[in-house]
């Protein structure tokens, strides 16, 4: 697989891209993985950060709350380090080349790899019907990604399929039609790529409710790392990244030496894991507490500062991927 780590950092690439849902609030795994890592690439690379608001309606969601939550998403974003004089930040739904180009690469993908995807089979347990938005979801992320060129792709393990799939989608269209399409790679970080939720049953989500998230305030975490499942059982073989915990996490966070004792003592004699896990909540509170505060300080400017801003972004990123979608159209015959 042609992932890259944490080593191949300080190769130049030209542009990265990823996109979160706007779930209402992102968990300690969506930073980690995607966004804590635009932080550290935007010093070095363009890059754009989206809202994936399209995604978010393949599974069932509240109307009327969705784009309040499109907007806290934003905060987020801003609240976690993002630049927006470095990285430009747009909402999916604002760009409609995303909904065209995911039509012509679902022309192009097989069912059969689509069926393949572990994250349709997942949410089609949870959702007992899923809808065609869903199954198709793939070809739109394609989109998201082909549309603007990207190089590279920050996600967690669970995403890295979709990636592949993105790569064997920009290598069919050229195949077919001509060098048309840049093919991404998932950057991803292979020993924090896959956070185990709290109640140790099962990937971090929001959906299961075992999160840590980035607006839990010190009491709330405090609450939830007393209760965290400290050795969860993990599956034996799995694809990619190890699944680690949020403690394993926290000790690859803060590597010092009270920590790897206190660790060492809670993980493998089962004793002192009161003192060990109120070092966690602490830790991972203060780790936080700067983007709650960031946070609350655009929160105060009004949803008025964010919805601007996204408005002028949407013009810059519909321009840039009309140019795609002009070379596209061309390539297939559509023009
Ligand atoms: P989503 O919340 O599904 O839109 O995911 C946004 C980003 O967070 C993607 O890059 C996911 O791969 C990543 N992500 C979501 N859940 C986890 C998790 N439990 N562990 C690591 N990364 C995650």
């Amino acid at each position: 697989m042609d992932q890259i780590s944490h080593n191949d950092q300080h190769k130049p690439a030209s542009r990265v891209i990823t996109g979160l849902r706007p779930t209402g609030s992102l968990h300690i795994g969506n930073l980690i993985t995607s966004v804590a890592r635009l932080v550290e690439l935007q010093k070095t690379q363009e890059c754009l950060l989206f809202v994936a608001d399209l995604h978010a309606i393949t599974t069932p969601y509240e109307p009327k709350e969705l784009r309040a939550r499109v907007i806290d998403t934003v905060r987020l974003y801003l609240a976690a380090g993002v630049d927006p004089d470095k990285c430009l930040i747009f909402v999916q739904s604002e760009v409609s080349q995303h909904t065209e180009l995911g039509w012509i690469l679902s022309s192009l993908l097989p069912v059969a790899e689509l069926e393949r995807m572990t994250q349709y089979k997942e949410k089609t347990a949870q959702h007992k019907k899923p809808n065609l938005g869903l199954f198709s979801y793939p070809a739109l992320m394609a989109a998201d990604i082909l549309l603007y060129d990207a190089d590279l792709v920050p996600v967690g393990q669970d995403q890295v399929q979709h990636v592949e799939l993105t790569r064997t989608a920009a290598r069919k269209f050229n195949k077919a039609f001509g060098e048309t399409f840049r093919v991404p790679r998932p950057y991803v970080a292979h020993d924090r790529a896959r956070i185990i939720g709290l109640d140790g049953k099962g990937k971090m989500s929001k959906s299961l409710g075992n999160t840590l998230n980035l607006l839990d305030s010190p009491e709330v975490i405090g609450k939830k790392i007393r209760k965290a499942v400290i050795n969860p059982e993990r599956p034996t073989s799995f694809e990619g990244a190890k699944p680690i915990t949020i403690f394993e996490l926290h000790d690859q966070l803060f590597p010092d030496v009270q920590t790897a004792e206190l660790s060492k003592q809670c993980h493998r004699e089962n004793r002192n894991c009161k003192d060990y896990k109120e070092l966690v909540a602490q830790n991972l509170a203060a780790y936080l507490a700067p983007i709650r505060q960031r946070y609350a300080e655009l929160a105060a400017k009004g949803d008025a500062y964010i919805e601007r801003f996204l408005a002028a972004n949407a013009d810059l990123a519909r321009a840039r991927a009309e140019q795609t979608m002009q070379r596209v159209r061309e390539a297939s015959g559509l023009r």
